[in-house]
């Protein structure tokens, strides 16, 4: 299950002794105000907890120390009420490792044109004094989000929010372990990868378990436990027998509800966070795992096909950035399978033979029973649907031989525009930025794989973020994508990240 801890953030405010003890109660308690404001705005998925304005080495040191040294710290959030000279902060920022926001904002928010003074300009100076804690930052190329704007404006507010889901999914990708109960698919090339620089990289665990250990378990799970799970799909799923005769219908359905038991109960005692199969790999499971990999996504597991762990740690990031959010449309594994290329409608069909995630869903739900020729086994039960409309963002994890890359497209989902009677798996349907065409090429020159992690909840600005915490190459195809400027930027991401 998809538990993540309650994280904080503290609220660090830089000045220094030289303007006077009013001056520094003033700055407190303005800070104070501003985290009461932030805390109370309802738009924060995260609390902010204020910290004792820092105005000394030693403060400065010490605070970034214990803010790594606290499990319920994510990251820190920083703003120079006044000057606060940037050598202080050197120290503490060499020794500081987790995510950093700086918060360009300013306590008023107008000139106050009749009172003000020099009193007034020395207390109110981060115009100045963030630009210095800026500088230094920038001399000790430290990975950082800035925000300018006023902290009462909603904009700003929101932006601070999102940054906290990427600071999480920046603290969680250590704690991403992915059990593996098969290989790459043979012959393969866009699936492998380097193990080791992915756990050097983003702290993932990837570890592999013979695929009969997890059948046995999904063997031991009890006839209750699974006519329980049974009536549970039937409840809330629309039965489509298709002809099919109710009862071998049922018994089908019965297979997938015991393989989900069974895998979540070995995902549990081994504390894995997100799994990948291979239908070429089954053992002694009766059906390749479909509507129980799709409920296990669901439930916040991540989840890649045919091997593909690069992609179930994905899904497993993204579930995690996204945990608990308001209105959230979802999030889940797809794989770009066939076009259409009829001017004016051109889109690429999202699919897979089975491991689609409900969460993304629009509308009913079906469960289908139907062959399936890969995998050599019994008909697999599977969930049916299609997807909600509107922008998403798809993700590739691309392993360029001495390093990673991160693809991030931004694409616009719809609804096809006629039904699929015959097609037995859940889709969604969507045209990449800027247009079909240069983000379909852009897609390919910078090499993105087949299989993605996408969603309808982050944002590109969010999995850039997180791709330069990491220290990989993020690259970027939107609205504002054209080949000429995507192929220097490749170039130069060549030069630079080596
Ligand atoms: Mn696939």
């Amino acid at each position: 299950m998809l538990k993540v801890a309650n994280y904080k953030f503290w609220f660090c405010t830089g000045s220094q002794d030289l303007y006077g003890d009013e001056c520094l109660a003033n700055v407190a308690a303005h800070s104070k105000e501003i985290v009461d404001t932030l805390n109370k705005s309802g738009v924060l998925p995260f609390e902010v907890e204020w910290r004792p304005t820092l105005i000394t080495n030693e403060l400065i040191r010490k605070t970034f120390n214990e803010a790594n040294n606290d499990p319920e710290c994510a990251g820190v959030i920083t703003w120079m009420h006044t000057f606060s000279p940037a050598k202080s902060w050197i120290l503490g920022l060499q020794e500081y490792r987790k995510p950093l926001l700086h918060l360009h904002t300013q306590y008023n928010r107008e000139i106050p044109y009749e009172t003000m003074d020099m009193d007034f300009m020395n207390e109110n100076q981060a115009a100045h004094g963030d630009r210095e804690y800026a500088h230094i930052l920038s001399r000790m190329r430290i990975e950082r989000k800035t925000i300018v704007g006023y902290w009462q404006d909603r904009d700003v507010q929101e932006r601070i929010a999102e940054w906290m889901r990427t600071a999480v999914g920046i603290v969680e990708s250590s704690h991403i372990r992915v059990m593996r109960v098969a290989d790459n698919m043979r012959n393969v090339a866009v699936t492998e990868g380097d193990k080791v620089e992915a756990q050097l990289k983003f702290g993932w665990e990837v570890d592999a378990y013979p695929v009969n250990e997890v059948a046995a378990c999904v063997e031991s799970v009890s006839a209750s436990d699974v006519n329980a799970l049974v009536d549970e799909y039937y409840d809330k799923y629309d039965i489509v027998l298709e002809g099919r005769d109710p009862e071998e219908f049922k018994k089908h359905v019965a297979v997938q509800a015991k393989i989900e038991l069974g895998f979540e109960r070995f995902l549990e005692e081994k504390n894995y966070q997100a799994i990948v199969t291979h239908f070429g790999d089954l053992g002694s499971l009766q059906q390749l795992p479909g509507l129980a990999m799709q409920r296990l996504m669901e439930k916040g597991y991540g989840f890649g096909a045919e091997g593909d762990w690069k992609v179930a740690a994905m899904v497993r990031l993204m579930k995690i950035m996204t945990t608990g959010k308001k209105d959230a449309k979802g999030t889940s594994m797809l794989e770009d399978y066939t076009y259409n290329l009829v001017k004016g409608k051109e889109g690429i069909i999202e699919a897979h033979m089975l491991e689609i995630c409900p969460s993304i869903a629009e509308g009913p739900i079906q469960i289908k029973v139907q062959p399936l020729s890969m995998g050599d086994r019994e008909d697999p039960a599977r969930l049916v649907f299609q997807s909600k409309t509107g922008p998403g963002i798809a993700t590739s994890l691309v392993d360029l031989g001495n390093r990673f890359r991160l693809l991030i497209q931004d694409v616009d989902c719809k609804k096809v525009e006629k039904p699929l009677p015959k097609l037995p798996t859940a889709i969604n349907y969507w045209t990449p930025q800027p247009d079909f065409y240069t983000g379909t090429e852009a897609w390919l020159l910078a090499g993105g794989a087949h299989h993605t992690a996408f969603t309808y909840d982050l944002t590109a600005e969010q999995m850039g973020d997180w791709a330069y915490a990491m220290g990989i190459e993020p690259v970027f195809i939107d609205k504002n994508t054209n080949m000429r400027d995507l192929k220097r930027d490749l170039m130069l991401g060549e030069v630079f990240y080596r």
